[in-house]
């Protein structure tokens, strides 16, 4: 479904991501994990295209996203439409504050996908209902706390109907007493959709609940991968071992 090969990312003399080569299945759970700065969160930004690769090729659903095979300039006709396969959550909720809730999370299914204000609406609804907000329809996203915004970030991402569900250290913005909640919404998803998901996470207790398959990323470059299991309790790159030591 997702698949990097030979990407490389600079920005100026730091280079973030250095040949990539990266898989993950339809279907497939993935958390990525590792120290801070090694180049988790560019993988998100390069698939959202919120950022450009300097090399290699990037694939979704069997499309290009990316292709910078040999340096050369992207073909970027049908970017867009690949794009729309992939939603992504991010740290900071980045809700349109001025906006209702519901507003929110019907706005892009009717200005991007061209659906119908009220089948957008019903559908927000829906998700809103999902994500246990019912009740806040109509509040502002300054009226709810850092958790319920969150979750209102999770259903207008999912109001697209993505394939693809990108999660950015979602939960790295909130209170301590926040972050079940919005955990528990993921897991439900990653247990009942067949969406495929890639999170960046430093919550490894929830990586190791809900992912088929951890990657430790460091320096640009995925240094282990392998089922919870295998990378949590017996990491064998001592890179591995010496970061889950610091943070566990
Ligand atoms: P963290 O866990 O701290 O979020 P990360 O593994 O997600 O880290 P990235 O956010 O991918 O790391 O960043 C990798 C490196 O690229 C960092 O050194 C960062 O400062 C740098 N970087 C990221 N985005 C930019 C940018 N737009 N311009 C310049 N440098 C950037």
């Amino acid at each position: 479904m997702i698949s990097f090969s030979g990407v490389g990312k600079s920005f100026g003399d730091n280079h973030v991501l250095r040949e990539l080569d990266l898989d993950v299945a339809a279907g497939e759970k993935v958390s990525i994990i590792g120290p801070s700065g090694s180049g988790k969160t560019t993988i998100l930004r390069l698939l959202m295209t919120l950022e450009e690769p300097d090399s290699g090729l990037v694939e979704v659903d069997g499309e290009p996203l990316w292709d910078r095979r040999g340096g050369a300039v992207a073909d970027t006709r049908g970017q867009a439409a690949v794009r729309r396969k992939i939603g992504m959550v991010f740290q900071h909720f980045n809700l349109f504050p001025h906006m209702t809730v519901l507003n929110n999370v019907a706005l892009a299914p009717v200005q991007v996908l061209g659906m119908s204000r009220d089948d957008a609406e019903h559908r927000a609804v829906d998700l809103l209902r999902m994500v246990g907000l019912q009740k806040h329809l109509r509040h502002k996203p300054g009226q709810l706390s850092g958790g319920q915004q969150q979750r209102v970030a999770i259903a207008r991402a999912l109001a697209m109907r993505p394939k693809v569900m990108l999660f950015d250290e979602v939960t790295s913005a909130l209170d301590p007493e926040l972050i079940g909640e919005v955990l528990a919404v993921i897991r439900d998803l990653a247990h009942t959709t067949a969406m495929t998901m890639l999170l960046v996470t430093h919550e490894m207790r929830f990586a190791a609940e809900i992912s088929d398959r951890v990657l430790m990323f460091d320096s640009g470059a995925v240094i282990e991968s392998g089922p919870p299991s295998k990378i949590f309790e017996e990491p064998q790159h001592e890179r591995t071992q010496r970061f889950l030591k610091a943070v566990l």
